[in-house]
């Protein structure tokens, strides 16, 4: 899963981060309103994490222009303005949720998660495919009983490709949703992924196809 933070405070940003990367999310940091909608113009991304008091152009109004050019992905305001008429505003403008500064970064993460299952439509934390199982909040695979040893990596393709169960993912769109800015994963990284998960997966009933020229596939196996 890919993360846009956007937020101002060096402090706060860099602890954002931190929590974030840790628990296993791919992020970008933008310190800017303007900056923020040049990457999200460029770039896939599961969900926001906006702050409102941004230099250049205001959280609210990125957040405006955002849902006017359609855009349905998870936005998560974090503010310190704590006014009912705030979140009122925010929550119209189109966010899904609030999160008051200063914030516990445990709840932050929980509140991420819930978000990202909504808008999956995933109500359940734990998907289960053939005898594969994922938990989706201490990202855990097992086959039957059985802990899968992965990567942090192969962890989060496993679960990008189980949000995308039956659909086909493009290649490039998994490589998107591993990178930040600061760290590149080509699309020959996520065929050596792909390949090591096809190998742990034996035996669990689910399958991962390649479609030539379009992606992958995971499905059970029948
Ligand atoms: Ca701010």
């Amino acid at each position: 899963m890919k993360i846009l933070l956007v937020e101002d405070d060096p402090t706060l940003g860099e602890a954002v981060m931190l929590a974030t990367r840790q628990a296993g999310f791919a992020v970008d940091w933008s310190r800017d309103g303007v900056q923020a909608e040049n990457a999200l113009a460029g770039y896939a991304y599961d969900a926001i994490l906006l702050d409102l008091g941004l230099p250049r152009r205001e959280g609210l109004q990125v957040l405006r222009n955002l849902r006017k050019r359609g855009a349905t992905l998870p936005v998560m305001i974090l503010t310190a303005r704590d006014t009912v008429e705030d979140r009122v505003r925010g929550l119209d403008a189109g966010a899904d949720d609030y999160l008051l500064k200063p914030f516990a970064l445990d709840e932050l993460l929980a509140r991420l998660r819930a978000l990202l299952r909504r808008a999956h439509g995933v109500a359940d934390t734990l998907i289960r495919i053939g005898r594969l199982s994922f938990d989706s909040v201490n990202r855990q695979a097992c086959i039957g009983e059985a802990p899968l040893v992965l990567s942090a990596r192969e962890v989060e393709v496993l679960e990008i490709l189980l949000h995308h169960a039956g659909r086909v993912t493009a290649k490039e769109a998994i490589a998107d949703r591993l990178t930040g800015w600061d760290d590149g994963v080509g699309e020959n990284a996520v065929e050596v992924y792909i390949h090591r998960l096809r190998r742990k997966l034996e035996g669990s009933g689910v399958a991962i196809r390649t479609l030539r020229g379009l992606g992958y596939l995971l499905e059970a196996e029948r």
